[in-house]
């Protein structure tokens, strides 16, 4: 409408520099422009005045999820011992967002080291029993802390968890599962008219990991020659109630959170991100965003003056963002889910398991021992794996896409190149979303090797590194559900 404006003001101009036939034409001439602007500022008023009617609802709700007492962290294979106090607690949060036709979706973000396969279905399927939320209208993101606990089941085995406190670690998951449905609902319950607005900002801090050494950075940093793939990118989607209060902001961003490896319990960069944005805006709930960081860390680390250094540097591009005219986000929400069909190596042959079972490497004895007990009670150890994708389209002005696992930061790169479009919606890349079973290479990662590549399998109960379809069946299934979604109706 604002475009409508200036080409009819603009027309007036040109209009005014022609030569006068005669009064009346003129007049009359003058009398049809005017009215064309009137006539364009009551259509746009109306529209304005109808997209406030029929605007968005929006409600949001946290819950805190800081184990009670101390409790076996997840993240480090080196951790040794549980955790021991509290420098900041962790949270959950949720945000549920309806279009004008009630079409919803639920975001909930977490400060946590993964969501597993079964705590995201147990989720969705609770959601769509309690609230008849599809699972495509529910996404859950993690902030990948490694200052939380470890909520993986599996790894009682695989860390010799002590007993007392592998039990604890089952019954927080339970505990997590009915506090992340409860918080769904009350997100619902909280709903009331909105506006939606994008922006987008820079934080520089995430270095990718593969390509520059940590002891370096800093020197590498000062001389302009840090090298490999980062999206610096800060995507903040601002919410804000019928009085122009700010309710929520959501903000992204691709980088591990990996800045201390001490025993104590933080959000890391992300935690202090966020408590920095609420106390700046007390009324607002402010929902970290876990990008495709799986190759990225901050860097340096390892100081608790970098959490605060780090969490001001994120909270400060977020209030750019907010601070920038932004783009008003309106139209219908759509939604998408699918298993992008993955496929794993075979596992090592039958001596070298027996071999690896003698191993000095505790891992590598391990998994061994795990794949040797499988083929022992006749299961044979899957090769597929299927990985959930899922897009979130706010009408025509941003797409959201939600990959599951520890994606490289290539899948970023390469979603916004093949999506972002002049004039079309901004593209939103989050990792880490619905199932954080391990790394998601691209075939360059793959193809390289390296810990992110495969090495890491090495603490999964996966038979081999992925095969070289990896990241075109990932492409091939988000393509599909672009498609699905299509555009704005
Ligand atoms: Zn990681």
């Amino acid at each position: 409408m604002k475009l409508q404006t200036i080409r009819t003001l603009t027309n007036l101009a040109t209009l005014r520099k022609k030569p006068v036939p005669n009064f009346q034409f003129e007049c009359r001439r003058y009398f049809i422009a005017v009215a064309a602007i009137v006539l364009s500022l009551h259509v746009a008023f109306a529209s304005s005045g109808r997209a406030a009617e029929r605007s968005w609802r929006a409600g949001v709700a946290r819950t805190k999820i800081t184990p009670d007492g101390s409790y076996w962290m997840g993240g480090y294979a080196s951790r040794k011992r549980p955790s021991e106090g509290t420098l900041q607690d962790l949270y959950a949060k949720a945000i549920a967002i309806d279009d004008a036709s009630g079409s919803r979706v639920v975001i909930v973000t977490t400060d946590l080291l993964v969501i597993t396969r079964d705590l995201g279905e147990a989720v969705k399927r609770r959601a769509a029993e309690k609230y008849k939320l599809p699972p495509s209208r529910v996404l859950l993101n993690c902030s990948h802390t490694h200052c939380g606990p470890e909520i993986r089941l599996y790894r009682g085995s695989l860390h010799n968890i002590p007993t007392d406190l592998a039990r604890k670690m089952h019954a927080y998951v339970k505990q997590l599962e009915d506090k992340l449905v409860k918080l769904v609902g009350d997100a619902i319950a909280n709903q009331k008219s909105a506006r939606l607005s994008y922006a987008e900002s820079q934080a520089a801090f995430a270095v990718n990991r593969r390509n520059n050494r940590a002891a370096d950075v800093p020197r590498l940093r000062k001389e302009g020659k840090l090298i490999g793939p980062v999206d610096h990118s800060v995507p903040v989607l601002k919410v804000t109630d019928a009085e122009g209060q700010v309710v929520a902001i959501l903000f992204g961003y691709a980088c591990h959170n990996t800045i201390m490896s001490f025993y104590q319990t933080s959000g890391d960069y992300a935690g202090f991100a966020q408590q920095y944005i609420e106390e700046k805006h007390p009324q607002a709930v402010a929902m970290f965003v876990m990008g495709a960081g799986g190759d990225q860390n901050p860097e340096p680390r390892r100081k608790v003056e970098y959490l605060h250094q780090y969490g001001r540097a994120l909270a400060d591009a977020v209030e750019t963002a907010l601070d920038a005219p932004g783009r008003e986000v309106s139209g219908s929400l759509r939604a998408a889910l699918a298993e992008a069909p993955l496929e794993f190596q075979p596992h090592a042959d039958l001596g070298t398991l027996q071999e690896q079972t003698k191993s000095s490497n505790q891992y590598e004895r391990w998994k061994a021992n795990f794949v040797l007990s499988e083929l022992d009670a006749g299961r044979r150890i899957s090769r597929q794996y299927g990985l959930p994708i899922q897009a979130v389209a706010f009408g025509d002005d941003l797409m959201m896409v939600a990959i599951g696992g520890e994606c490289v930061v290539d899948y970023s790169v390469r979603t916004k190149l093949r999506y972002a479009r002049n004039g079309g919606p901004a593209v939103w890349v989050a990792g880490y979303s619905n199932d954080v079973f391990g790394y998601l290479p691209t075939l360059r990662v793959l193809q390289e090797g390296g810990y992110e590549g495969g090495g890491h399998m090495i603490y999964t109960k996966f038979p081999g590194p992925f095969t070289d379809t990896i990241e075109e069946r990932v492409f091939e299934t988000l393509d599909r559900l672009v498609r699905e979604m299509g555009p704005q109706p």
